[in-house]
């Protein structure tokens, strides 16, 4: 047995249940979406697709239809019909025509969309990443900026939320193929019908939202979902709020048809051209062990609790937000309406996010620096931090528990500033840990 690699998959399980996840693009998965990844099905190649046909009843139905495919490889019976529930329950979840499975990452189906809907030289207007847009957005330093051209909208300094009359104005202006809506530090609720209604005007124009830090409060909702408001495609991620394995997910509104012949390039053909550029496009062999545990996770964010714990992560992350303000954290956007706050701590206590983040690293709180709009310190050291709930509301943290976790947040801040004694971090290390073991993991229980 290699005792190496299993006594630090050990230790990294004991250093999840000693502390506190409060960054906001992570989770805590289920025993059964444990399960699922860690199957035989890891052993099974499965290029292609299986067959979507019978796709609109519950999961009975969707079985009781016959499982050919198109498939390159023999052996597909069960493989197929475990891609077939992930996609039946992905359209449910999310109103969707057809839904994408296979894709490895958030930025892989990223990728795959402006794979098959661009091409080189292309236009895409998206959120300026200094002001929350993700790297798969046009940063210069990914593939996708090399091959298409990337134009930026931003947000209102005061007010948090989008520049919606410069989005509009850039849109008229640029005409470009993609309108991009989404974000990955954001605290705002989009206005997805006013993005949407100038996409429109637009001639052969791509609506696109990539939903990867809210898909989980869509599925529950307590968000809006773009595919309701006239976007014709949606990626996300399966592994932030939506509390599934690592991975990521297109869903699409269209015409299904099959992958194996090329359609004409039209908005209503979407379904069929993103199905061609994952694969052979973009990828090989879909991972159908990862592809059962987005099953799984779907068929759990089904269930009406669902909704309880997407509401809790919202209603927690109001009352961590209103703490922190209490206690002279000066937040963007002046709070939140998501899952997620952004909070400026050189404006607040005068030190650095990394120092923050290193300081509440060493008491088991985990967050991360980040960049405020219009940051004018280096990204490496910038003058925020980002945090949000969904991970400690999984583990059964509520509103009191907000309030204490603002308060150590305080006091590690006070330390850094020189205010109080090093050695309170030591004290508020056992504080932590103490709490976190009374809410076991989810895989523990
Ligand atoms: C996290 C994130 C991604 C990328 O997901 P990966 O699985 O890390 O590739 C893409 N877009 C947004 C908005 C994100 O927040």
């Amino acid at each position: 047995m290699d005792k190496k690699v299993f006594e630090l998959i050990a230790a990294e399980k004991q250093r999840q249940s000693e502390g506190l996840e409060l960054i906001p693009s992570e989770n805590y998965v289920s025993r059964e979406v444990l399960e699922a990844m860690g199957s035989e099905l890891t052993n099974k190649y499965s290029e292609g697709y299986p067959n979507f046909e019978g796709l609109d009843g519950d999961d009975d139905e969707v079985l009781a239809t016959t499982t050919a495919g198109h498939r390159y490889y023999g052996g597909q019976d069960n493989t197929n019909q475990i891609e077939r529930l992930a996609i039946a329950r992905a359209r449910r979840l999310f109103h969707a025509d057809h839904a994408n499975v296979q894709p490895h990452s958030g930025a892989q189906a990223n990728n795959a969309v402006y794979n098959a809907w661009l091409e080189p030289g292309d236009t895409v207007l998206g959120m300026n990443l200094g002001h929350g847009g993700h790297l798969t957005h046009g940063s210069p330093v990914t593939q996708s900026a090399k091959i298409y051209n990337f134009i930026a909208y931003g947000t209102n300094t005061e007010t948090g939320d989008i520049d919606y009359d410069e989005l509009e104005r850039l849109a008229r202006e640029h005409q470009p193929k993609i309108i991009l809506v989404g974000y990955s530090a954001f605290m705002k609720v989009p206005d997805f019908e006013r993005v949407a209604k100038v996409g429109k005007e637009i001639p052969g124009c791509l609506l696109m939202a990539d939903m990867a830090h809210v898909a989980g409060l869509i599925a529950g909702g307590v968000h809006p979902n773009p595919l309701d408001y006239g976007f014709h495609v949606m990626t996300t991620t399966t592994h932030k709020t939506l509390r599934g394995p690592r991975g990521g997910l297109i869903l699409s509104k269209g015409i299904v048809g099959n992958p194996l012949r090329r359609p004409e390039h039209t908005l209503e053909n979407i379904p069929t051209l993103i199905d061609r550029s994952v694969f052979p496009g973009t990828q090989g062999g879909p991972l159908e062990h990862v592809i059962a545990a987005k099953a799984v996770s779907f068929y759990e964010a089904l269930q009406p609790e669902f909704h309880d714990y997407a509401a809790k992560i919202v209603e927690n992350a109001k009352a961590l937000a209103a703490a922190l303000k209490e206690r002279g954290f000066k937040l963007i956007g002046d709070g939140t309406e998501n899952h997620l706050i952004l909070v400026n701590v050189v404006d607040s206590y005068g030190i650095d996010g990394k120092k923050f983040e290193r300081a509440l690293d060493k008491i088991g709180l985990t967050l991360n620096a980040n960049s405020i709009p219009n940051d004018t310190r280096k990204p490496f050291e910038p003058s925020g931090v980002r945090l949000g709930t969904p991970a400690i509301t999984t583990r059964g943290l509520g509103v009191d528990e907000m309030v204490q976790i603002a308060e150590w947040m305080k006091k590690a801040a006070e330390v850094c500033a020189g205010e109080r004694d090093e050695s309170e971090l030591a004290t508020m290390r056992e504080e932590v840990r103490e709490l976190a073991l009374r809410f076991p993991l989810p895989s523990e229980k």
